[in-house]
């Protein structure tokens, strides 16, 4: 998710900017490799209309603030640390609360219903290029929260350098650190004094403020360790190396002819498909190997062929397991509670974040 114009888009660890808490629940966070999604470069978006690469009719982000026509909730201590830094992020978050406190609540501030409702009735196309949609933490080409940004905005990507796996990762990791949010949102209201029914803007900063403060002081040691095994299991099978035996694994189709784009995942990620590729494809049945495949392959076709084909279809996903039933995010979402010094988060906690394109 977007770094500001101007900002850097080496990304050397997704546990930078994050509070030390989160890091001591999550250790996966620092032990495992998270690579630079170097196919989603957000300074110079690859999905705006004239990105170059993309083909007639591919699906484009028109809208300036792109991938931010999103609608996040932040939880009470991000809150507060947005406000506790200052600078533009809580300017924006003032502004937002002065608009209206419709949507903000002590647990969270959501969107205002009427963004939220607009969101969720979204048509195809519509994300990227509606400027209603707007986030409104985005400003001028940025992400004014970009520090304290929430685990939707982390971890999502319009492209990814491993495909479907990479993806797959991401959402097992979007998964865990929602957890997190959600965990010590619910400790500050329970351990805290929320502000009641009709409290004033002033009363919810306050209390924001409280709340940042109070998850800072927490002590890591009392924190029952946040559940990763399905984070390492999706970094697991996103770093499998490419087997002898494969199979296709298509999802999304765009375009016909030249302009013919394959994704196993999203209608974002289109790998441009060559003449060649169906027939490749069409011979991995799950018992040949796709050496034996591409060997038949350039038997009948006229022009070279890369021999790396096959190893950057297995990365993108374009290729499975035989036995891979195909996974989703929804799949390898951590579906147990989260458990912090004996509070145990249920009911609004379903164990799946927000969605999002
Ligand atoms: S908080 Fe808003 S502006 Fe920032 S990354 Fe998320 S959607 Fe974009």
């Amino acid at each position: 998710m977007p770094r500001g114009e101007g900002m850097s888009d080496d990304v050397p660890s997704v546990a930078d900017d994050l509070p030390l808490l989160y890091r001591a629940m999550l250790p996966e966070l620092v032990a495992l490799r998270w690579p630079e999604e170097s196919r989603a470069t957000c300074a110079d978006c690859v999905m705006r209309p004239d990105a170059p690469g993309l083909r007639p009719g591919w699906p484009t982000f028109a809208d300036p603030s792109r991938c931010c026509t999103y609608a996040p909730s932040l939880p009470n201590h991000v809150a507060g640390r947005i406000l506790r830094r200052g600078g533009p992020g809580a300017a924006r978050l003032r502004a937002r609360l002065e608009e209206t406190l419709d949507g903000v609540e002590a647990s969270h501030i959501h969107a205002p219903g009427a963004m939220r409702r607009a969101y969720d009735g979204r048509r195809p196309g519509d994300f990227g290029n509606r400027t209603d949609l707007r986030c409104s933490y985005w400003s001028q080409g940025r992400c004014t929260i970009h520090v304290d940004r929430v685990a939707s905005c982390r971890t999502w990507f319009c492209r990814s350098v491993d495909g479907r796996h990479g993806q797959l990762s991401w959402s097992a990791l979007r998964a865990g650190l929602f957890a997190v949010e959600e965990a010590l949102a619910e400790r500050c209201v329970m351990d805290g004094e929320p502000p009641g029914e009709g409290a004033s803007m002033e009363a919810f900063v306050e209390w924001y403020r409280w709340c940042a403060a109070h998850v800072d002081g927490l002590p890591p040691q009392s924190l029952a360790p946040e559940r990763g095994a399905a984070i390492r299991a999706a970094v697991e099978r996103r770093d499998q190396p490419l087997p002898d035996v494969v199979v296709p694994l298509v999802t999304h189709r765009v375009g016909s002819g030249d302009d013919l784009g394959l994704s196993a995942w999203s209608l974002y990620d289109l790998t441009r498909a060559p003449g060649w590729l169906f027939r490749f494809l069409s011979r991995l049945d799950g018992q040949r190997t796709w050496r034996e495949a591409l060997t038949a392959t350039r038997a009948e076709w006229d022009a070279p062929i890369a021999g790396d084909w096959p190893e950057r279809l297995w990365r993108l996903g374009l290729l499975s397991r035989p036995d891979d039933h195909m996974a989703t995010s929804h799949d390898i979402a951590i579906a147990a509670p989260v458990s912090v010094q004996q509070v145990t988060v249920t009911g609004r906690y379903t164990g799946h974040p927000p969605r999002r394109e």
